[in-house]
C-alpha cells in the first residue's frame, strides 16, 4: 500500500485539473500509514504546508496534534491529507493570503482524495470543516448541523464532521475558543470511541 500511495503522489505533483497548480509552489500530498484506521482531511494546504511540501505542519497542525493528543488519537497513525492539493492563495505585499478553494477546485481535486481512500482503507474520515465534508459527502453541509456524529458512507466506513483547526486560530476571544476547542475534541472522542 505504501508503495502504490507513493506513486500515486508522484503522479499527483504533475497534476494541472485545475488552476491552482500554477502560482502554488508544489502540490502537498497526504501522509502517514497506509492502511490506518483514521484518515484526516483538511482543506488545502496553508502557507506553510505549501513551502514544505506536507500537511497540516503550521499553526492549524500544531493544534490538531494538540487536539488529537488530548482525544486519545495517535497522529503517528492517522492518515492526514486535503481535499485539494494546492494552497490557493491571493499575493498581498510579501503575504500570501488564504483563499477559499471554488466548488469546481474542489471536485477537480476528488479523484486524488478518492485514490488516497481507496490506499488507506480508513474505518473513519474526519472531515475538517466545509470543504473537506464537502469533498467526501458531495453536497454542501452546515457544520454546525451535522458535527460529531457517525455518518455512514457508501463504499463502507463512515464519516465523522467538525470544524477546520483554522477557525479555532481564529477566535480572539479566549473564553470563546478554549470553549470552541473542547467542542472540537469532543468531536474527535466520538471518533476514538467508535474504533473501539
Ligand atoms: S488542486 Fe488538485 S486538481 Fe487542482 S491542480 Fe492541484 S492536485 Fe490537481
Amino acid at each position: 500500500m505504501k508503495e502504490e500511495l507513493a506513486a500515486v503522489a508522484a503522479a499527483a505533483r504533475e497534476c494541472r485539473a485545475c488552476p491552482l497548480w500554477a502560482p502554488a509552489t508544489q502540490t502537498v500530498f497526504g501522509e502517514g500509514p497506509a492502511p490506518a484506521r483514521v484518515m484526516l482531511v483538511g482543506e488545502q494546504p496553508g502557507d506553510q504546508e505549501d513551502l514544505a511540501g506536507r500537511p497540516f505542519v503550521g499553526p492549524a497542525g500544531r493544534l490538531l496534534d494538540r487536539a488529537l493528543t488530548e482525544a486519545g488519537l495517535d497522529r503517528r497513525r492517522v492518515y492526514v491529507t486535503n481535499a485539494v492539493k494546492h494552497f490557493k492563495f491571493q499575493p498581498r505585499g510579501k503575504r500570501r493570503l488564504h483563499q477559499k478553494p471554488s466548488t469546481g477546485e474542489i471536485v477537480a481535486c476528488v479523484p486524488w482524495l478518492e485514490r488516497e481512500r481507496a490506499l488507506v482503507e480508513p474505518a473513519i474520515i474526519i472531515l475538517l470543516g466545509a470543504t473537506a465534508a464537502r469533498s467526501v459527502l458531495r453536497r454542501n453541509v452546515a457544520i454546525a448541523r451535522e458535527r460529531g456524529r457517525l455518518i455512514p458512507l457508501e463504499g463502507g466506513g463512515a464519516a465523522l464532521v467538525t470544524v477546520h483547526p483554522s477557525y479555532l486560530l481564529r477566535l480572539r476571544d479566549e473564553e470563546e475558543r478554549h470553549a470552541a476547542f473542547a467542542a472540537f475534541v469532543a468531536d474527535l472522542r466520538i471518533a476514538k470511541e467508535a474504533l473501539g
